[in-house]
């Protein structure tokens, strides 16, 4: 008899499992079940599709025959309501029941709402979908003025959108600069500077305390908790999000702000694994549950998900330094590890568009950010992967160009 495999979610993560385990077991059955209506894309280039700057087709990564030909079935527009472990079944809300050996949970997040009057008005946008791309420009082409709320790196994307769709912007932030979790002022400078030249307004202390609309329910602008009013057409909204774990009430998966697993992607239930942006897994480079929101950490957890749904439970095991890129300005930007956490740092500005930032937790190095010089990069990885102590290294850490050996000569590696 050949495995069921049942992978819910055809975004990176599961469609990354879905290869791995056809790679790995050609006998196996494969189902991958998406409430979307299309098959795997590149979400990341969606938001050149909503600048403009991108027709469709490049886009999608896998058409249906992808599937046809690895003998995977593609369930599409079907929405998984519920599980039951015991029974080793998934419900739809087609009314199928679908048996697995092995089952992945494969889900991400959905946008956030804010939670203020007329936030789910026409003409105010969320940004994860494709379909979610096509209405932000079909209605950024016919706008003048927009307002941007979320200080973070989605939200920056729909500030690009505004600047390469013509639209006069106002970024609404709650506190006093972007991404304040990541960056200090020196940092955030550099890119308040990139957005203003690409006329989108930083507007500092504010944020939304309600949206205005129009006779017709169509946004007309947004008014901040100091009771300023900003006039906007159209508002792209990027919270954060919520992770799609609904459909699991009441089936006994730990869940912590995300599915929580080990270092293999297994959940705390027998037969049931979990990959991608909604897991907080276990980190075994930080040795502490960690959570990743990147392209390339839920490719590659699909990836060992698949491999151990096959193989064995533990057969490979989730070790990934993350890294995210903005190249919507004209000069590069990158984070890398979890440049959002940590109990030290250290920064550097080297010019007007170059400056770098790192985070340390208990004397590791476990991100950073650099603005205009991405050149060090592997570097820092590799530090990040040897799991060294070089916190008491700043001042080497910072050089332009970084002595890897005279940093190592200097610090013990961490003990086996
Ligand atoms: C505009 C944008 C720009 C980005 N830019 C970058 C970038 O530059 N670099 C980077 O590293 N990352 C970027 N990201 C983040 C990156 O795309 C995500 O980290 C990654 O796509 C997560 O993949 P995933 O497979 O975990 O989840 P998702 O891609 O969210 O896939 C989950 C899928 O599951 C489906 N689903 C949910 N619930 C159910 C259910 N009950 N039944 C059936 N199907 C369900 C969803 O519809 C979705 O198709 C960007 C994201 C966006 C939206």
């Amino acid at each position: 008899m050949s495995t069921s495999h049942v992978i819910i979610g055809d975004g990176i993560a599961g469609a990354s499992a879905a290869e791995t385990i056809r790679e790995a077991d050609p006998d196996a059955s494969v189902t991958v079940i998406t409430d979307e209506g299309e098959a795997l894309y590149n979400r990341i280039l969606i938001k050149e599709f909503a600048k403009g700057k991108l027709p469709e087709a490049p886009i999608s990564i896998h058409e249906p025959e992808w599937y046809d030909e690895r003998d995977i079935d593609l369930q599409l527009n079907t929405h998984v309501t519920d599980i039951e472990p015991v029974a080793h079944e998934i419900h739809t809300h087609k009314g199928e029941t679908y048996e697995y050996d092995k089952l992945l949970i494969a889900t991400g997040g959905t946008p956030a709402q804010l939670p203020v009057e007329n936030s789910d008005a026409d003409g105010i946008h969320h940004f994860w979908t494709f379909e979610d791309a096509r209405g932000i420009r079909e209605h950024a082409e016919e706008s003048d003025q927009g307002i941007i709320v979320g200080a973070g790196l989605l939200g920056i994307d729909l500030a690009a959108v505004c600047a390469a769709q013509g639209i006069d912007a106002k970024y609404l932030m709650r506190g006093d600069r972007w991404w304040r979790y990541a960056l200090s002022a020196d940092g955030a400078e550099i890119i308040h500077d990139a957005l203003r030249e690409n006329g989108v307004e930083p507007v500092f202390d504010s944020g939304v305390d309600h949206f205005t609309v129009d006779d017709d329910g169509h946004v007309s602008g947004a008014v901040d908790p100091n009771g300023e009013a900003f006039d906007g057409e159209w508002a792209g909204v990027a919270i954060g999000l919520n992770f799609n774990t609904e459909f699991l009430d009441g089936a006994g998966i730990e869940e912590d702000d995300g599915i929580v697993v080990d270092e293999y992607m297994q959940t705390n239930v027998e037969d049931i694994y979990a990959a991608g942006d909604l897991t907080q897994f276990y980190d075994t480079i930080l040795n502490a549950r960690a959570q990743n929101g990147a392209w390339g950490s839920a490719k590659e957890q699909g990836s060992v998900a698949g491999k151990n749904m096959v193989e064995d439970a533990e057969a490979k095991e989730f070790r990934w330094v993350s890294s995210y890129s903005i190249t919507h300005f004209d000069f590069p930007f990158l984070s890398f590890g979890h440049p959002a956490r940590g109990d030290d740092e250290a920064e550097a500005k080297y010019s007007d568009s170059e400056w770098r930032r790192l985070a340390f937790e208990n004397g590791q190095l476990i991100g950073g950010v650099l603005i205009g010089d991405l050149s060090q990069q592997s570097k820092y990885k590799k530090l990040i992967r040897e799991e060294r102590q070089v916190a008491d290294q700043k001042e080497l850490l910072l050089e332009k160009d970084v002595d890897l050996e005279e940093v190592k000569a200097n610090t013990a590696p961490p003990a086996e």
